[in-house]
């Protein structure tokens, strides 16, 4: 008998001639993501993944929960298929299922998949007869088929199947089979989400953050590092570019209206992450705006910030409200990273009296009260690369 992992995939069946390429993403992001925990056997049959060789621990488990394009993933052991060896599996499996229930008096359901029409038993009949062994081995267990506290699958494929646990996968689709991104990630909370809500979607990212030494300290430098490492247990490898900013946040400063300041860095940041974008292949840039959070996301200052590139810019959580956004910020683990007190951008650089809703001439003129090329051009030069 053997312990195996069985990872089930969803929206790829809807892909029709592209689902091979897939199918193979998604086997090539679980071995990556494996790679710290040894070299298992990854391989896809049935319209399954099957990872053999490997451990089964919970942080593996956990892992692959992160992995984009999984609907499900099942603990699983596996054993001949004669009925003997399927009674020490089933018994193996429900004793572990037992362990990790805390409940008394414990219903539970067999149910029996015999993909192999070679095998002489049925379906119904093989539930039936793993059901009474299961009530002979575990005397005070009853059995409930419609509210189980324990559902135990048995499958008969090439080889005898047996899993009781059910975790769910991330969902969306494998990262790498949807293009390439630019995310521009703040030490905030809202970034990191929005780069996974694309990455959820097959998109892979690279990540842009902004840095004002020595206004901002390399604590939130190494803050957002950190950030980029915990996205890439979903996205896979991110190549983050960090870029001085403090020059540029000066110049503005003093040369330019202090109630479009907000909105003129922004405009730099989202020209600055379109040259990067193009750099590394990326098709768009991706920020965690949403609708009227602050004076710089009124539908006039979005406007304004687009108005400075080409390129489309997503904004995943453009009508999420923040508690919204916490919401999934916890779930994905970067919440508790993104709180830590260190500032990304410098209070000194932030107007007293934002204007909320900038008109884009004012804008457009205010901004040629600073040689932005030469600006731009010397930040681009001092980017410090991370890949992560
Ligand atoms: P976040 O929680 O992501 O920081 P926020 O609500 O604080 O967002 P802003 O500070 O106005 O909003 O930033 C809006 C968006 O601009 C951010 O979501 C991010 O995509 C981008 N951004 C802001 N600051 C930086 C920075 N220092 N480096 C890179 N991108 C940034
Ligand atoms: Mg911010």
């Amino acid at each position: 008998m053997e312990r195996l992992i069985l990872i089930r995939y969803g929206e790829i069946y809807l892909k029709g001639q592209n689902r091979p390429f897939f199918e193979k993403t998604l086997i090539n992001n679980i071995k990556k993501t494996l790679e710290p925990f040894g070299q298992p056997k990854v391989f896809k049959a049935q319209g399954r993944i099957y990872v053999e060789n490997l451990q089964v621990e919970r942080v593996v488990l956990d892992r692959l929960s992160k992995v984009f394009g999984a609907i499900g993933i099942n603990p699983a052991w596996k054993t001949d298929k004669d009925l003997e060896s399927i009674k020490t599996m089933v018994k193996t499996a429900m004793k572990d299922a037992l362990e990790k229930t805390t409940k008394d008096n414990i219903t539970f359901k067999v149910e029996s998949r015999r993909a192999d029409k070679n095998f002489p038993i049925g379906s119904m009949d093989l539930s039936r007869e793993m059901g009474g062994f299961i009530l002979k081995s575990f005397p005070g267990l009853k059995v409930d088929v419609h509210n189980p506290d324990i559902k135990l699958n048995i499958e008969i494929r090439e080889h005898a199947y047996a899993y009781h646990e059910n975790i769910p996968g991330a969902g969306g689709m494998p990262v790498g089979t949807n293009g390439k991104t630019a995310l521009l990630l703040s030490g905030g909370i809202d970034s990191p989400v929005a780069g996974w809500m694309i990455a959820k979607r097959g998109v892979k990212l690279t990540a842009i953050h902004y840095h004002s030494f020595p206004y901002t300290s390399d604590k939130s430098k190494e803050k957002v590092v950190d950030l980029c490492r915990l996205l890439t247990q979903y996205c896979g490898p991110i190549r983050l570019h960090v870029v001085p900013f403090t020059e540029i946040q000066q110049e503005l400063y003093e040369k330019c209206p202090d109630g479009l300041l907000t909105i003129l860095m922004r405009r730099f940041m989202m020209r600055i992450a379109e040259i990067i974008a193009q750099n590394e292949g990326a098709q768009a840039l991706v920020t965690g705006e949403s609708i009227g959070q602050v004076a710089s996301q009124t539908l006039e200052a979005l406007a304004s910030t687009d108005d400075a590139v080409s390129m489309p810019v997503f904004r995943p959580l453009i009508g999420l409200d923040k508690n919204e956004i916490v919401e999934i910020a916890e779930k994905i683990n970067t919440y508790e990273t993104s709180i830590l007190p260190y500032e990304d951008c410098c209070t000194v650089f932030v107007p007293r009296h934002p204007v909320t809703r900038p008109k884009l001439d004012r804008v457009r003129k205010a901004e040629t009260f600073v040689n932005a090329e030469a600006l731009i051009q010397r930040a681009l030069e001092d980017i410090e690369i991370y890949d992560l």
